[in-house]
């Protein structure tokens, strides 16, 4: 019988969700529901230096978020828990004194100021920095003496793998195809437990991913260093590896760089994109698409046509660019489509906290839901609403210097002030513009511009009509008059 698929995603609850982890939740849970397998959540909280309060309950609410779902996980252990390495720590212990006791592994005392010392001199020598055994040409008194001396100077030893110097670590990887290391090649005989006894990732994971049958691997490509060191444990410990996938890293589209957290134009942490009102369904697509698309031409997927759709063939062996543009682009096209009650809800915050929660709110997010790339983009676009006139930019200036202009506004603005209060309705607005046309023989963009930029500050906007109803009438007086004043 084929093995069963079981993927993990494995969080260290250092930081927020980052847009790169989410990725590879996301083709984890991609991967185990196309094949009907299982999706395991598993916290590596070994790095106690790096512990964020609270980083597990954001990391696992993000990925609800973006509408992600899991089979195990801390709060939902299946047959496999605990899933929280901090409290498998005696299980690691087990397999850490079977390597003490074969000899596959052993204690170092060698210090943190040693170490630093010996990569020093080697780094001055242009040797590639290694551990170097302590106990190379030592007798077995000689040995002896030095841990006892060690051990009564209170140093804690740390354990590490013997490793086999000519072993050849190979795999065939899902996205990348044959990879290969050799022993020597790691930096020597690596840290499995620490000296406060918790075990390093690189022993842990091996442990979990076996005891928890984890069938594929897939995660980013900053981790292939460490596949090598993992074979190592599998080997010594005489299990069968798992199948490994190293997804290609996220750069930049416009720098061509890995994305960094210094890119701050681009949004990186999941919690960003929800707090600015973006839909889930979009962010999930457009992750979804970062390094691996179902071919075609189409770029807009469901969930669940993801989930069928899903090839790991096709996960791309070059970089993923972050494209701002189509984040954009996809993002409205979402909002643009959805529930208006849905985007409403979405916008209902940022329209509170700015005082704009009149009953003017809904028909002002009808007007802009067609533009909104995300909610929060509410407030600039309704500003002219409730704040003052707006600043012209100098294309909008120029424009404005027309020669035609100031008939068009003083016509216009005389039409509104004949209209009685009834009358003033989207649908009677368009007749009074082209009253305009009629009156003054000015047409076309020369008739509609100048009305544009006076009533609204800008050049491009949701209907004219629409607008100015919006605005109301004393406003859209008001604004003309303005304009009129600096046109003079
Ligand atoms: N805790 C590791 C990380 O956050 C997981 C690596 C792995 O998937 O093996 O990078």
């Amino acid at each position: 019988m084929a093995q069963k698929i079981r993927v993990r995603y494995a969080p260290s609850p250092t930081g927020l969700l980052h847009i790169g982890n989410a990725r590879t939740a996301l083709f984890n849970y991609l991967y185990a529901r196309h094949y009907g397998g299982d999706f395991i959540i598993r916290i590596e909280d070994t790095d106690r230096k790096r512990h964020v309060e609270d980083g597990e309950r954001s990391q696992l609410e993000n990925l609800r978020w973006l509408g992600i779902d899991w089979d195990e996980s801390p709060a939902e252990p299946g047959a496999y828990g605990p899933y929280r390495q901090s409290e498998r720590l005696e299980i690691y212990q087990g397999y850490i004194k079977e390597l003490l006791a074969k000899g596959l592994a052993y204690e170092s005392y060698v210090t943190e100021e040693e170490l630093a010392a010996e990569r020093e001199r080697q780094e001055a020598a242009g040797e590639t920095p290694r551990y170097v055994n302590e106990y190379l040409g030592m007798s077995d008194e000689e040995k002896a003496a030095y841990i006892a001396e060690r051990k009564a100077a209170g140093i804690l030893p740390t354990v590490r793998l013997a490793v086999n110097e000519t072993g050849v670590y190979k795999w065939n990887d899902m996205v990348k195809g044959e990879i290969e290391f050799t022993g020597a090649n790691i930096g020597g005989d690596w840290v499995i437990q620490k000296k406060d006894g918790y075990p390093t990732y690189n022993f842990a994971v091996v442990v979990d991913d076996h005891l928890m049958e984890i069938s594929h691997v897939i995660r980013g490509d900053d981790h292939i260093a460490n596949t090598p060191k993992q074979l190592m444990v599998y080997e010594a410990l005489g299990w069968q590896a798992p199948n490994f996938g190293h997804m290609t890293l996220i750069i930049n589209a416009e720098t061509g760089k890995k994305l960094s957290k210094r890119d701050t134009n681009t949004l990186q942490f999941i919690e960003d994109y929800r707090k600015k009102g973006y839909l889930p369904e979009a962010i999930f697509n457009f992750i979804a698409l970062l390094g691996w698309n179902p071919g075609g031409e189409n770029e807009i997927f469901s969930r669940q046509e993801l989930i069928d759709l899903f090839d790991e063939k096709r996960l791309s062996k070059s970089p993923a660019a972050f494209d701002q543009k189509k984040l954009d682009w996809l993002s409205n096209e979402y909002l643009k489509n959805a529930d208006f009650d849905r985007v409403f809800g979405l916008c209902r915050p940022f329209l509170e906290s700015a005082g704009r929660l009149t009953d003017k709110a809904e028909k002002l997010v009808a007007l802009y839901q067609p533009q909104l790339k995300s909610a929060d983009e509410i407030l600039p676009l309704t500003d002219l609403f409730f704040t003052d006139f707006p600043e012209l930019t100098d294309t909008e200036r120029e424009f404005m210097s027309g020669e035609t202009v100031p008939t068009v506004l003083k016509a216009f603005k005389s039409k509104l002030e004949a209209m009685s209060d009834e009358d003033f309705t989207t649908e009677n607005i368009f007749p009074q513009i082209k009253a305009v046309q009629k009156e003054t023989g000015i047409k076309g963009k020369n008739l509609f511009m100048p009305i544009r930029i006076a009533v609204s500050g800008e050049m491009h906007g949701p209907e004219l009509p629409d607008t100015i109803f919006l605005l109301g009438r004393d406003k859209a007086i008001n604004h003309i008059e303005k304009m009129l004043e600096t046109l003079s």
